[in-house]
Formats: structure tokens, C-alpha cells, sequence
């Protein structure tokens, strides 16, 4: 029953400890942007430009430019929707240490939580960054020299530029999966909401938590590989599950935290 799961949940998270989200495609998608990795996503029509292609070839990097300012607009427009908002909530009353995500639309962010506190495994496709001195250029400026007629932007230092996500080819950005991997092994609570935890890194971070006990929650539209993993699942949409939780947390309030029997008891909707 989904009502019990949401106390539960809402209950653990109020136990206090650390606290850690996972997300993925899932909680975007009621933002607009379309899950591009999925089955008739972006990659079902086009062959991805695998990094190797973008480093060698100009033809490839053009065609790369050219499919990201059509799948920015997108991004561009894109606002936090309540899922994203609820975890920035639970962040504020302290309730939450941190998300670790595989989106790279910067939505996270957008809805309040600071950068320090979001571990992007994808990169996030916000920032440019030249491929030769890492400079992190603003993303005006890229985009007016796109739209300027310059096809496949470069550095003053003569690297390529490329938005900061991590391309088909391309390394795992190392700090962040350590960081995303030393969250995952101490945290005393794991919310996944919105992954099917299929691509790697990610998949092993459910593993992580469970092994160093943590409470598992999730909260996703499909099936996935880890379910026997968590201790609560919710198959329904985040936008819709994650403001229930923040305000049963409210609900909670009354209840003396110190009694772990608490947890069973429900708010009374009526009161
Ligand atoms: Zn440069």
C-alpha cells in the first residue's frame, strides 16, 4: 500500500544519519526532457558520436554540435518539477546530505540545492569545457558563437570545446564516482527515484549502501535489476510520491522521534 510506504519512508528519513538520493532519467521526464537513453529515445535514431570521433574528427564534432543545441533548447526551458523540489526541501531541513545523479541538466541545482551537495556520474551539459586546458567557458558565449555560424566552437588555447557530460567513449569522471561511491558505502538511508540502475557506475551504488546497511527506498516507473535490494518500492511517478514524503515528514513532527515504534504510527489526515 503506497500510503504505508510513504510513512515508512518519511519515518526513516526522520531517523536522521546520512541521508542519500540517487537519481536518474525518471525524475526529468516530468520536467520535459525526454529520456534519451531509453527505447525510442534520441540515440534510437542517431548513432551517438562516441568521444574518440569527437576528439579526431571535425565532421564529428560539428554533428555533435548540432544535435546539443537541439536537445539544449529543451534542457534550456526545463524547471525543476515537485520531485526535484521536494529533495531540495528535504536538503533545507536538514533531512537530506546529498543527491547523486546521472542527469546532466543541472535540475538539481536549479531547485535550490547547492552544487557541493549534488555528485553529477554524467557531467552536467550547463557547462563548456575546453577538451585541452579544462577551462569551464560561459555558455552565452558558446551558444552565440553557435548561432554566429561557428560550427564546432574552440578555445583561445586551440582545444576543443564540449558541453561537460560524459560522452559514449569517455572516462567516468574519477572524483566524482569516489565521491559518489564513499556517499553510497556510509550513508544510512538510500532513496533511488527515477533510475532503472542499469548503467555503470550506477549500479553499483545501491549495493554500496545496502552492504553498510542502509534503509532502501525507491521510487521508479519500471522493474529494475536491484528491486531485491530495497526495503520499500514504489512504482509511481517521483513527481507525485516525493512532495508526499516531505509532507508526511511534516506530519510527523508531533511524534518524539526517539521511539522507533513511532514509526508505525500514521498521521492522521483527519487532524
Ligand atoms: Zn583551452
Amino acid at each position: 500500500m503506497i500510503i504505508d510506504d510513504i510513512a515508512t519512508i518519511a519515518a526513516r528519513i526522520r531517523l536522521g544519519g546520512k541521508n542519500v538520493a540517487f537519481t536518474g532519467a525518471g525524475i526529468s521526464t516530468e520536467s520535459g526532457i525526454p529520456d534519451y537513453r531509453s527505447q525510442g529515445g534520441i540515440w534510437d535514431k542517431f548513432r551517438p558520436v562516441y568521444f574518440d570521433e569527437f576528439m579526431s574528427s571535425r565532421v564529428a564534432r560539428e554533428e555533435y554540435w548540432r544535435r546539443w543545441t537541439a536537445l539544449y533548447t529543451g534542457i534550456e526551458a526545463a524547471a525543476p518539477n515537485p520531485a526535484h523540489r521536494a529533495l531540495a526541501d528535504l536538503y533545507r531541513n536538514g533531512y537530506l546530505d546529498a543527491v547523486i545523479t546521472q542527469n546532466i541538466d543541472g535540475l538539481h541545482q536549479a531547485s535550490g540545492l547547492p552544487e557541493e551537495r549534488v555528485v553529477e556520474l554524467h557531467g552536467n551539459t550547463r557547462r563548456i569545457r575546453c577538451m585541452h586546458c579544462r577551462t569551464i567557458l560561459p555558455i552565452q558565449e558558446v551558444q552565440q558563437r553557435l548561432a554566429d555560424g561557428d560550427p564546432a566552437p574552440e578555445c583561445n588555447c586551440g582545444g576543443y570545446l564540449k558541453p561537460d557530460t560524459i560522452s559514449f567513449g569517455q572516462a567516468m569522471p574519477a572524483a566524482e564516482v569516489e565521491k559518489a561511491v564513499r556517499l553510497s558505502r556510509t550513508c544510512d538511508l538510500f532513496l533511488a527515484v527515477g533510475s532503472t540502475l542499469l548503467v555503470q557506475p550506477a549500479a553499483h551504488m545501491p549495493y554500496f549502501a545496502k552492504d553498510n546497511g542502509a534503509f532502501m527506498a525507491i521510487v521508479n516507473l519500471s522493474e529494475t535489476p536491484c528491486d531485491a535490494l530495497f526495503d520499500v518500492r514504489i512504482r509511481d511517478k517521483a513527481g507525485q510520491v516525493l512532495p508526499r514524503i516531505v509532507d508526511a515528514l511534516a506530519s510527523l513532527q508531533a511524534i518524539p522521534v526517539s521511539s522507533p515504534t513511532g514509526m508505525d504510527k500514521k498521521p492522521d489526515p483527519e487532524s
